[in-house]
């Protein structure tokens, strides 16, 4: 997806959160919790761009997508094992070609 400004208007303008107190998705500093948080989310019509913004621009705190900051470090560290992983079988693949 390419992002733009215009882009970002658009689905922050479908969130489900607008106008909900946002303490709700700061929960105490730490990795876990936001749990209601997360409730809101799972039937939030534009969660996918929600959390791509958030792995996108490193977003540290809060729940985004879904997510809280331990799940999204664990997305960013599963798909850089992931392309790795790729990145290696085709260096293995060329090899002797
Ligand atoms: S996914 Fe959650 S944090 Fe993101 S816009 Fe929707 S309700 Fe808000």
């Amino acid at each position: 997806m390419r992002y733009s400004s215009e882009t970002d208007r658009a689905w922050k303008a479908a969130a489900r959160c607008r106008g909900l107190d946002p303490n709700l998705f700061y929960p105490e500093r730490g990795d876990g919790g936001g749990d209601e948080a997360k409730e809101v989310c799972r039937e939030c019509p534009v969660q996918v761009a929600c959390l791509e913004h958030a792995l996108r621009f490193r977003e540290k705190l809060g729940v985004w997508g879904g997510c809280n900051e331990a799940d999204r470090r664990r997305i960013i560290r599963t798909r850089a094992q992931g392309l790795r992983r790729k990145r290696d079988q085709e260096t293995a693949g060329s090899v002797g070609t």
